[in-house]
């Protein structure tokens, strides 16, 4: 089903801004932006995935990947087709980088009741790029929210996005793992055909904005596996919280890819770099657990335990405060 875009603008006759994400594509008549699901259809712009839905499941919460929201709980994921980035390590190609040939039909207002059927409390939109399913996300996020306000939305994105549609969707989401694929502007624009500010204004937006927000770096050798690049980024995320959770991810070769899986080796140095900067550091995509579990960065004691999706929160209060010294965890 296609819809009207909430957000482009006229650029000359016939010809569209979209002002979506800070791409900015100029779409002829008839053409597509960068995402491939945004089209000039005589004059007005659409939204070519509205209730497209390629993917759904119910993941453990730890699978998004969020370690300090819900921990634990199960929440619907849905995701749909098309991205606004063109990683060529995408691990999610299928979809985000291709159309799938077949698509589940759903309407926002029927997630509440899918909710229900699945006996869950929260939705994640998640798998592609939610961003460029944004009119879709908006009317779900709101029909979650409407139908109980306890319940809540995750985004699970690359922060792509300019700050006005960003703001408007915020109201209704409570947590958000956002990519932040490489900190270096020059490899953003040429691997990712992307932007580092905009990400980076995202997370700080959605932090300031009191979104549960934590951050995911996958390690690509040869795309972002420096140290003192990855240093740079700590830094900086330290800066707006040291207690944004950080989880660093292997990569592994997908898509137009071929390099081999990120070193194991050079995945610890970067966690123990880290760990100078920020409380919460956590290694994914490894066979091992160790990395995992979340400690109270004061006393140090074990407060959540992980193995895979097997969870047992320890030591922590009713208050999300360590037991042993009292110590508050930004833990939702
Ligand atoms: S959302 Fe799609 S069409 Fe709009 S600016 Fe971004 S890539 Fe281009």
């Amino acid at each position: 089903m296609k819809i009207n875009s909430l957000f482009y603008e006229e650029f000359k006759e016939d010809i569209l801004k979209c002002t979506l994400c800070p791409h900015q594509c100029i779409l002829y008549p008839n053409k597509t932006g960068i995402c491939r699901v945004r089209q000039n259809i005589k004059g007005e712009m659409y939204s070519l995935n509205y209730n497209d839905v390629t993917s759904i499941a119910l993941d453990p919460m730890e699978k998004k990947p969020l370690f300090h929201f819900h921990p634990g709980e199960k929440i619907l994921s849905l995701g749909t087709w098309g991205c606004n980035l063109k990683c060529p390590f995408c691990q999610n190609y299928e979809i985000a980088q291709l159309k799938p040939p077949y698509q589940k039909k759903i309407y926002p207002n029927a997630i509440p009741s899918l909710m229900e059927n699945y006996d869950v409390q929260g939705v994640a939109y998640t798998y592609s790029e939610p961003i460029v399913w944004y009119e879709f996300v908006l009317d779900s996020s709101r029909e979650v929210k409407y139908a109980n306000p306890d319940n809540y939305n995750v985004l699970v994105t690359n922060g792509f996005i300019n700050e006005k549609p960003l703001r408007l969707m915020l109201q209704y989401i409570d947590a958000m793992n956002i990519d932040l694929k490489v900190y270096s502007d020059k490899n953003y624009v040429k691997i990712l055909k992307g932007g580092l500010e905009p990400v980076k204004r995202t997370i700080k937006i959605a932090y300031e904005e009191g979104i549960h927000t934590e951050v995911t770096t996958l390690v690509v050798p040869k795309v972002n596996d420096n140290l003192d690049e990855l240093e740079e980024e700590f830094s900086w995320l330290a800066n707006i919280s040291k207690d944004i959770p950080l989880h660093l991810s292997r990569y592994f070769p997908a898509f137009e890819y071929n390099e081999p899986p990120t070193d194991i080796n050079f995945l610890e140095k970067a966690y123990e770099l880290a760990k100078k900067y920020l409380n919460f550091v956590y290694l994914g995509n490894i066979l091992s657990s160790a990395h995992e579990d979340t400690y109270c960065p004061d006393c140090g004691t074990l407060l959540i335990q992980r193995k895979g999706y097997d969870i047992k929160i320890e030591n922590l209060n009713e208050n999300g405060e360590c037991k042993n010294c009292g110590r508050k965890i930004c833990i939702v």
